[in-house]
């Protein structure tokens, strides 16, 4: 049987209709992360909580990384790109699937080596319509994965010779051999099989003890994993229906931060979880590992 464990206090009710991506800057000692369908990207500042800032970015703003050289980059529908944060520039850096216009990016963060890692869904759910991708330090893209139904949850080992993906309808975790210096990956297989009965896996993290932290869309909570055994060590028991990401955040990295979502979730619905589409932090006693910057 999984502990349950801690529960997680809300930090910002943000109401959001797919809260996702959070990603912790510890050069800035910042949080941001993005509203999808309401093309928002936020910054929570935990040491100024009324000061968090949102800024619209269409379209379907969807994943964002810090960048080494200032900034960060993000993904839109139809490829990857800069963005200016007090200029509020954006500048494309490379297209990917732009004539398909009804996919969009989804979830997306950095390898150790600082490559941004991303990938595709289909916004109809026609399946295995998606892919993903790699933007390198010189704004070259390479598809890593075809027939990808709904690429989510990314994460690496420390050591960066493993990566992690989540394929949300297989309701599996796959682990890959990454090699870090060509950023190819090889031998898929699945360590995680989600039970039936607790939703799907969405956005995922890793902690310095190489467990997998997942967030249950559709399951109220947030699981950890062991990827060497398959089995689901423990949980924080979410009071959102839809949770759709986590990160390791904080001084010490040791601040649980996950995201919510209010849609598909009628009036009804909502009374009994009010909180939907906030904010969500707990403190569990174990660390996460530090972002990775994009390199480009
Ligand atoms: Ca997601």
């Amino acid at each position: 049987m999984a502990d349950k464990l801690q529960e997680p206090e809300l930090v910002y009710d943000a109401k959001a209709t797919l809260g996702e991506g959070p990603v912790w800057d510890h050069r800035t000692g910042c949080l941001y992360w993005v509203d999808i369908l309401e093309n928002q990207l936020h910054r929570f500042d935990p040491n100024h909580p009324d000061t968090s800032t949102r800024v619209s970015i269409k379209p379907y703003v969807s994943s964002i990384v810090p960048r080494q050289s200032g900034g960060i980059a993000l993904t839109l529908q139809d490829g990857f790109y800069a963005f200016d944060l007090e200029s509020r520039q954006l500048s494309l850096l490379a297209e990917v699937e732009a004539t398909i216009t009804d996919n969009r990016f989804n979830d997306g963060k950095c390898d150790p080596a600082g490559r941004f890692v991303a990938g595709t869904m289909s916004m109809s759910d026609q399946p295995a319509r998606g892919a993903l991708y790699t933007l390198d330090a010189d704004h070259a893209v390479k598809r890593l994965l075809s027939d990808v139904h709904l690429s989510n949850g990314l994460a690496w080992t420390e050591d960066g010779k493993t990566l992690y993906h989540i394929d949300t309808p297989t309701r599996q975790v796959k682990a890959y051999d990454y090699n870090l210096q060509s950023g190819e990956i090889q031998n898929g297989r699945v360590v995680v099989q989600f039970p039936d009965d607790q939703g799907f896996p969405d956005g995922m993290t890793i902690d310095a003890e190489g467990m997998l932290w997942i967030a249950h869309w559709g399951g109220w909570q947030v699981s950890r994993w062991n990827p060497a055994t398959g089995s689901k060590l423990g949980y924080v028991a979410v009071p959102a229906s839809q949770v759709t990401c986590c990160t390791f955040g904080g001084p010490n990295l040791d601040q649980l931060y996950i995201t919510t979502a209010r849609i598909g979730l009628d009036e009804q619905a909502l009374e009994h979880q009010p909180a939907a589409g906030g904010l969500f932090r707990v403190s569990l006693g174990i660390k996460g590992l530090q972002t990775s910057f994009y390199r480009g």
